[in-house]
Order: structure tokens, then sequence, then C-alpha cells
């Protein structure tokens, strides 16, 4: 758009900045994006209605009509992304972005609890993550309050990252590792490797700082070309960190200067994301007890590797996510619980997002659980098919709600259970069962 300056105008008199009409409220500066079976402007006069201030809209009438309460833009995702990057060129606070295959949630959640204890710090609420979602971060963040911004940023083809370092200008980047993710769009592993490098490459070009997680053989020839590194958890790194034990709930580590760390956080997958927020902590000087403090305080409720104990059985809950390489690091580290064999159940549901790798990996899986040590798997979702191929003792539904039936007559008590699938399976509704 032409006037960015002046819509920058308009954002500063407004006290929150939206892109649905039902959330618009007292002061909001709404933007009318379109969607796939929608157009954004038809939303703009209910926004108006339910209290915005002002509104983007791609119809230059309509704006013409009132143009104190409309700002025409030609794309208003545009609009939104360079008033987005003009807010942050405004601001002279320390940005990371983080992002990865997996856990960029988790550990983008514990770097905050971390550099909360020093700082003022903003931080992308929830998954909001994408091309909509990085520019409200940003937008989110008052220059007369925080002090440094923590942004997530996801992607799921080539030059996302790129785009999104380009709104967010990061000076400090997190990738916490490299797996088998949106292989469909991002065309293969090798694929995802290149889309995330694209954060590693703006801060080489911007005199940035890299963290790097040398438990991940391809990150530290992405982070090769950036000047300023700070490596983990591995002995010699500049913060290393060392996993202790992976009792019942708690996954322990010992920070660099040999603090013990007894998190609450299961699955041992997460040692490298609370070592990440450690080292991250301690770069910007976050005292080695407030960390310490930080990570063993933080407990997920966002059904991510999250411990529920339901008076009948301990459920392993990640149901909000997973792709191959999740759903290797959560089967491995609940195979390593303590506990009898016979009492675990694994139900895990669709990975989505393979694209023409989708059968292969589901058959993959469907080997890899052959070998487990986990008495009880029940297979769920149309793609779980080739992973029950792999051994008659599977249980295996087309459908959740044939799971749900089934799990119903059995009664579960005693026992162990591990639910896992891609977001759009839901599985979490299965925790009411058990
Ligand atoms: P999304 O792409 O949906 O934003 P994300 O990268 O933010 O996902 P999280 O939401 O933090 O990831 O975690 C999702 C799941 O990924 C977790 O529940 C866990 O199963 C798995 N996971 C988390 N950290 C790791 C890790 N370091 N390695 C492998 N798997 C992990
Ligand atoms: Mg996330």
């Amino acid at each position: 758009m032409k006037d960015v300056a002046a819509l920058y105008a308009h954002y500063q008199q407004c006290t929150a900045v939206s892109t649905d009409s039902r959330q618009a409220q007292e002061g909001t500066l709404f933007f009318a994006l379109n969607g796939p079976s929608f157009r954004g402007r038809d939303f703009a006069p209910q926004a108006l209605a339910k209290g915005a201030r002002h509104a983007v809209v791609d119809d230059a009438d309509l704006a013409a009509t009132d143009p104190a309460r409309y700002t025409y833009a030609s794309d208003p995702l545009e609009a939104l992304q360079q008033l987005a990057q003009y807010h942050r060129r405004q601001l002279t606070i320390p940005v990371l972005a983080i992002t990865g295959s997996n856990g960029k949630t988790t550990t983008k959640e514990l770097v905050n609890a971390v550099l909360s204890r020093r700082y003022r710090v903003q931080y992308t609420r929830g998954n909001l993550n994408n091309h909509i979602g990085v520019p409200l971060t940003l937008l989110s963040i008052r220059p007369e309050e925080h002090e440094l911004a923590i942004v997530e940023m996801g992607a799921n083809h080539q030059g996302e990252i790129a785009l999104l370092s380009s709104i967010a200008e990061p000076t400090h980047g997190l990738i916490t590792n490299i797996g088998k993710a949106h292989l469909e769009g991002f065309g293969g592993e090798e694929g995802v490797a290149k889309g995330k490098s694209e954060l590693f490459q703006y801060l080489a070009a911007h005199d940035g700082t890299a963290f790097i997680n040398t438990t991940d053989p391809k990150l530290p020839g992405l982070g090769a070309p950036v000047a300023k590194r700070v490596t983990y958890p591995n002995q010699g790194d500049t913060y290393p960190a060392r996993l202790v034990t992976n009792n019942e709930a708690t996954v322990s580590l010992f920070l660099f200067d040999n603090t013990l760390v007894e998190a609450q956080i299961t699955g041992v997958y997460n040692f490298p994301n609370l070592a990440a927020a450690a080292a991250v902590g301690a770069h910007f000087e976050v005292p080695v007890a407030d960390i310490a403090e930080a990570l063993a305080s933080y407990a997920p409720t966002n059904n991510r590797s999250q411990l529920v104990q339901t008076g009948r059985n301990t459920l392993v809950l990640d149901a909000y996510n997973a792709n191959p390489s999740s759903m290797a690091a959560a089967l491995a580290s609940f195979v390593q619980r303590p506990g009898r064999a016979e009492d675990k159940v694994a139900i895990l549901g669709d990975m989505f997002e393979l694209g023409s790798e989708s059968a292969a990996e589901h058959q993959a899986l469907g080997v890899l659980l052959a070998g487990l040590p986990i008495n009880t798997v029940v297979l769920c979702g149309q793609e779980m098919r080739h992973a029950a191929e792999a051994s008659s003792a599977f249980h295996y539904f087309p459908t959740k709600g044939e799971a749900t039936a089934w799990l119903q007559q059995q009664q579960l008590q005693g026992r162990q259970v591990l639910i896992k699938g891609s977001r759009g399976m839901g599985l979490e509704t299965l925790t009411e069962l058990l």
C-alpha cells in the first residue's frame, strides 16, 4: 500500500489489531482480510459496529464514503504485513525468532518463562505463527512497555520464513530442529532444511545472532554463515546442558554451571527445548538460579507433552500435533517411561500433510511400532491403515468415532496411555474415555 505512515497514525490511535470481526472490540484496528469463500470487506461494518475504530478494506468506494473510519488497501493482508514491518522498525528492542519442525511453541513458552524473569517480554500467543499471526504479534508490541519480543514462525513452504523474517527483522534466531514436518509443501526433508535456513540467512545478512542446537546434525551447518553463534547443549558448546534422568513425570537436566533443574514437562525430546531456553536466558544475562526456577515451574496446559492423571489411567497427552519426527520422538520417550509394557497403550492418529510420502511414512511407523514394547496399539484414521499392515495385533479404526466406541467398551484401568495425532484428528477428546 502507498501510505503506510498514514495507516500507522490510525494504528497509534487504536488499542488492538484484529482480523476477526467477531473479536473486534472498542478501539480495534480491523483488517478485512479475504478468505477462500468470503470477502473481508463484507465484515468491516460489523467490526465497526462492535466498536472497532478503523478498518482496512480493499473496497475503494466504501473507503471513500468515510475516510475517517476506512483506509483503502488493494491487498489488506499485504497492508497488515507492511504496517507490522513499519512498527517493527520503530522499535529498538531485540526480537528473537523461533522456527523449526517441532517444538517451536514449547520452546517459545519456555524461553518466555525464562526471559520474563528479567525483562518485560511480548511473545506469540498460542500458535499465531504464520503470515497473519506474525504481523499481529509484532503489532502487539508496545514500545513503552516491552523490552524484548519472541516471535514464533511457522512455515509449510519455501520462502515463508524469509518473508516473515523480512517483516519481523529478528536480531536473534533459533531453529529448534529440522525434521519431517510439512513434507508436502517443502518438498522432502532437504526442502525443510532449506526452508528453515532462511532464518539463519537473514541473520547472517543482518549481523544477527543464531542459537544453534548441536544435537541436530543439520543445524551447525545451516548456522555456519552466521558470524554470531551461540551453541547448546553439547559439551564444548557455549551453553552445555546434560540430560540426567527421565523419571515418572519430569525431564531433569544439568545446566552449564551444574545447576540441576527438574522440569515438569514430560518427554525426553523436550531436553533440547529446555536447553534452548536456558541458552537464550544465559545469553541475555538472566541469572542461572532464575533460569532454573523458570524451567522447573513451567507446566504445559496446551495438549503438548502434558501428563494427565485421570484417576483411572496416566495419560501422556500429546494430541496437539504429529508428524514422523515428533511421532518417533514421542514413542521413544514413551517406551522409556518406567512401568510394564503390558500396561502401555498407544492411541495414534493420522499424520497429515505428508503428500506423496504419506503411505510410506505411515508404513514405516507401523514397522517401528511392531518392534516397540507397547502392549496395546490403537490406530485411527484413513492413512493409519498403512501402519496397521505391520501387525495383526494392532487395533485399527478408519475413523475416530469407531475408535471412540471401541475404547468405551474397553474401560481401561491402571494403564499408561500415549495419545498423539495430527491437529485435524482432535484426539484430545478421547481423554474423557480414559
Ligand atoms: P506447530 O508446527 O504446530 O506450530 P510446534 O513446532 O510449535 O508445532 P509444539 O507445539 O511445541 O511444536 O510441539 C508439538 C509436538 O511436537 C509436541 O507435542 C511433541 O510431541 C513434539 N516435539 C516437541 N519438541 C520436540 C523436539 N525437540 N523433537 C521432536 N519432537 C518434539
Ligand atoms: Mg507451534
